[in-house]
């Protein structure tokens, strides 16, 4: 069975970046599940997923413009120090990422320098403006229930497990 729209795909993938450096690996824990062209995936990815078979293992290298985005200056930012929701007495450091408050709720953020009172943090996903470079494994691929489709996700291990 191919992968196409409305398929559930399983995959394993690692994830390097333009120097090789690994950023994650699935092939240690389970794989990834989501039910095809509904955007459960970087766009980049779902597109090099098109017609793939069960077994199928690919490459895929992905600009940012087709990954998390391009990086974007204006969401680094210097807070009030007390807007970070962070255990008290607990020292933060640059590379942490840690939730603020923001008037559009709660938001994560990755630490760039800490001050006395104030804190310089970076919005952008970690991901954002890095070119990716996909090595995938396709472990299964099967129709959607309706269930799932009704529910934009794919259940089972690797996807949405509801209680
Ligand atoms: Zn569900």
């Amino acid at each position: 069975m191919k992968v196409e729209s409305n398929k559930v795909v399983t995959f394993h993938y690692r994830l390097s970046d333009e120097n090789d450096t690994l950023i994650e690996d699935s092939f240690d824990g389970d794989p990834v599940m989501y039910i095809h062209n509904t955007g459960g995936i970087i766009p980049g990815l779902e597109t090099a997923m098109n017609g793939r078979d069960i077994a199928e293992k690919f490459n895929v290298t992905i600009e940012p413009v087709d990954g998390y985005g391009l990086r974007n200056e204006t969401l680094k930012q210097r807070i009030p120090i007390k807007y970070v929701q962070q255990p008290k007495k607990k020292k933060l450091t640059p590379g942490q990422v840690v939730t603020i408050q923001t008037k559009e709720g709660a938001r994560q953020v990755t630490v760039v320098k800490v001050g006395k009172f104030n804190i310089d943090v970076d919005a952008n996903h970690p991901l954002a403006g890095r070119v990716l470079d996909f090595n995938v494994e396709i472990v299964d691929v099967r129709d959607a229930t309706k269930e799932e489709l009704d529910h934009g996700h794919a259940h089972g291990v690797g996807g949405h497990q509801h209680d």
